[in-house]
């Protein structure tokens, strides 16, 4: 599986949104909420993207799937250009490609039943007869764990964890080959969290899913990752497969990050900074490396001069000045 193409290489990928600063202001300025990011997910694996709050995680999602227009670069999907692909195209590879949402409450039409719901997918896309698609929507159901009775019921009849499922049955109906997961889990009660995970993890290795896993919150993707990308003010700055970034971190984000979030596996747990203070605004970056007012490792050339993502070791790759372990 591993030597296979990648489903997804997205190169160079920019994306930004027109503000204004302040209300009163006419000057419209652009804000780069992702800028240059370039990774490829390979069949049946799962890309974790994690950050802070505001970085561009759910912008870099959207823009993948093309529900937001970049401002550059390239996006392959199964060898196929999404940018600038012609709208009749992108909506038959749109099936292909399904987003799962971060909120259970408010991504269902509170006014339609769960059949409904989870039916639509399959309407829109003109895939079978009614007959057929109902007998679709029971099954796909039932795999989630939802009872057979609660097709004629509406979202608010259920609670954070069975809406959840309900969107996961939406996305799944039209059998996608890449999802999108955009924190599924940030709006549920822990206790349900670990459920979803495993949903996903099962539905994945049975249905050979390619997943771009949004997270906040490391655990969950350590749990599902098989690499994991570290997003900083609309960059990527450290990516790793997941057992190296979680074993040998590069990056002082990274390390900070892991240093805030509660080790479920004693040999990595590790004494480090916490992360401190609030990311800049990505309409004011910081000169050179964008992490240096928050690095407790940063010297002088941090400041003037950004890092690239280069390699530090095996597929390892991370955006800083610091040398590699063992070389320096
Ligand atoms: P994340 O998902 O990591 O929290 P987002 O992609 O939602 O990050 O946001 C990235 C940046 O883009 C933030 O600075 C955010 O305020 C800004 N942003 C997001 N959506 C819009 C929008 N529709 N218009 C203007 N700015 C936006
Ligand atoms: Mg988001």
């Amino acid at each position: 599986m591993t030597s296979e193409a990648p489903l997804i290489e997205v190169s160079d990928l920019t994306v930004s949104y027109p503000v204004r600063r302040g209300v009163l202001s006419r000057a419209v300025e652009r804000l780069k909420a992702v800028d240059g990011v370039t990774f490829s997910v390979r069949r049946g694996e799962t890309l974790g993207l994690v950050g802070e709050s505001g970085c561009g995680k759910s912008t870099l999602g959207r823009a993948v799937l093309r529900l937001v227009e970049p401002d550059r670069g390239s996006i392959r999907f199964d060898g196929r250009e999404l940018v600038g692909l012609a709208a009749g195209a992108m909506r038959a590879l749109r099936r292909r490609m399904q987003l799962i949402f971060q909120d259970p409450y408010g991504s269902l039409d509170p006014r339609m039943t769960v059949a409904e719901i989870v039916g639509e997918p399959l309407a829109v896309h003109g895939l079978g007869r009614r007959s057929e698609r109902n007998r679709r929507v029971e099954a796909l159901l039932a795999q989630m764990g939802i009872e057979r009775d609660a097709l004629r019921r509406y979202p608010h009849e259920f609670s954070g964890g069975q809406r959840q499922r309900i969107g996961i049955a939406r996305a799944l109906a039209v059998r996608p080959d890449f999802v999108v997961a955009d924190e599924p889990l940030s709006a549920l009660d822990v206790s349900i969290q670990a459920q979803i995970v495993n949903l996903l993890a099962d539905l994945q290795r049975g249905l050979g899913l390619t997943f771009l896993f949004i997270a906040h919150d490391l655990r969950v993707i350590e749990h599902v990752s098989t690499e994991v990308a570290v997003m900083y003010l609309g960059r990527i700055v450290e990516r790793a497969p997941t057992a190296t970034l979680f074993s040998r971190p590069h990056h002082p984000y990274t390390q900070a990050l892991l240093a805030s979030a509660p080790a479920t596996d004693p040999r990595h747990r590790r004494v480090r900074a916490p992360l401190g203070g609030e990311p800049p605004s990505a309409l004011d970056p910081p000169p050179g490396c964008p992490f240096h007012p928050r690095c407790p490792q940063a010297f002088d050339r941090c400041r003037l001069e950004r890092p690239a993502l280069a390699s530090v070791g095996a597929q390892h790759l991370s955006a800083c000045f610091l040398a590699p372990p063992g070389t320096a």
